[in-house]
């Protein structure tokens, strides 16, 4: 796996596709940085080196041109953050932006306007590609958040620099962590699968029954399984067409000695709100107008026993709906847990769509080995799919 680190960029530039997806208030300041800041090892290594950094990015999900969803907004974030001034073209491809680049002098740092500006970005269109490639020696890809879809910046780019094409830190390090979870972990391996629906979690459990020895099952997904084993689940959300799968699941976890571990209680709300009433039961015998929200304190413990005596932890999706507090504690707790077993030696990775946010809301990020920064190519990752932007870098 080639990084930036196998490259001397001295009077080189580095091409980088960055993902400077950030969110933006009204004012079209940027409200959280994790994104650049996650960037930053990548283009000081290249600086450091001597050579100089032209970012390619997109911002939200314009249908082309439109100022709300400009680079531009961002730019002095960027230089703040990066401690380096940035210069801003006001396009990705075309006449102005090969002389801004003709121009760089080693040290300096580019930004290219959304690549989404062009409709040919998303297609992943080849000549648009090529342009793009005309912007860089060096081709680099450090933008996780976008390594599962093959857009032009992102996968098609990449045969435009067969020799000169490579990882940023940023990239490298997921991928790492992937790895050190599902291919070379230290055993037992435990993964915590939360979050609303079974149906978006299956191809996870599907590429993980083999790879895990225990899977902690929490959140809405729950009652699925409650359900068809027979349990009462009053008016909790549960996926009839997935009632066959859930037992299917429990089979095959049996054939492959992997324990499967569900909640014993919950905490069971008469509202979906956190003002309702609530009350704690076991997760088989919730009564009809009830539903349950969050785990109970006896299956947080349970829970919290399996997780001390791992040594690779995946957590994905929370266990109850967090983002009310009166629901929030069985997440919190499993975070607890996941901390103190980091901090015995454990390996932790937090990732895929919503734990992130569970995790930085209640301060567990630094607690945890690592916290990935892509929602869907996580899921896909953990899925076990080849990401095309990874697939890039990797082929010949
Ligand atoms: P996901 O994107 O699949 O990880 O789902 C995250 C969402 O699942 C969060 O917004 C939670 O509020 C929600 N969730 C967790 N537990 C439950 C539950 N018991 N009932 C309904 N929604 C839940």
């Amino acid at each position: 796996m080639k990084t930036v680190n196998d490259y001397n960029f001295e009077n080189k530039k580095a091409l980088i596709r960055v993902d400077f997806n950030v969110p933006l208030n009204d004012a079209f300041e940027v409200t959280d940085t994790t994104r650049i800041q996650a960037a930053k090892p990548t283009i000081i290594k290249i600086l450091e080196d001597g050579g100089s950094c032209v970012l390619m990015s997109h911002l939200g999900r314009p249908k082309g041109v439109d100022a709300k969803f400009s680079l531009g907004h961002i730019k002095d974030t960027v230089s703040s953050v990066l401690g380096v001034k940035v210069i801003f073209v006001e396009d990705c491809i075309g006449e102005k932006v090969e002389e801004a680049v003709a121009n760089l002098k080693p040290g300096e740092i580019l930004m290219l306007e959304n690549l989404r500006f062009h409709k040919e970005e998303k297609a992943g269109d080849h000549a648009f590609a090529e342009q793009l490639s005309k912007c860089g020696d060096i081709y680099v890809n450090d933008a996780f958040g976008t390594a599962h879809r093959a857009h032009a910046s992102t996968a098609v780019i990449a045969e435009f620099f067969p020799q000169n094409k490579c990882f940023g830190l940023l990239l490298a390090q997921e991928i790492e962590s992937i790895d050190k979870v599902l291919h070379n972990s230290e055993k037992p391996v435990t993964a915590i699968l939360g979050g609303a629906k079974v149906s978006s979690k299956i191809g996870i459990v599907e590429n993980i029954i083999e790879k895990v020895d225990h899977i902690i099952i929490g959140g809405g997904m729950t009652f699925t399984f409650i359900k068809a084993l027979g349990g009462d689940i009053g008016n909790s959300l549960v996926e009839e067409d997935k009632l066959a799968l859930a037992l299917e699941i429990l089979e095959k976890a049996k054939q492959h000695n992997t324990q499967i571990h569900l909640p014993v209680d919950a905490v069971i709300a008469d509202d979906f709100s956190n003002d309702a009433n609530t009350k704690s039961v076991n997760t088989n015998e919730i009564p009809d107008g009830w539903m349950g929200l969050d785990v109970g304190l006896n299956t947080s413990e349970n829970f919290a026993k399996v997780i001390a005596d791992s040594k690779t932890i995946l957590w994905n999706g929370p266990l109850g709906v967090f983002e009310m507090e009166n629901f929030a504690k069985g997440t919190i707790a499993l975070g607890d847990a996941i901390a103190e077993a980091t901090e015995n030696g454990a390996f932790s990775l937090v990732g895929g769509g919503d734990s992130v946010a569970a995790v930085k809301q209640f301060g567990f990020a630094e607690k945890v080995s690592y916290v990935s920064t892509g929602g869907g190519a996580m899921l896909e990752s953990l899925e076990g799919k080849t990401l095309p932007g990874i697939e890039a870098i990797l082929s010949e």
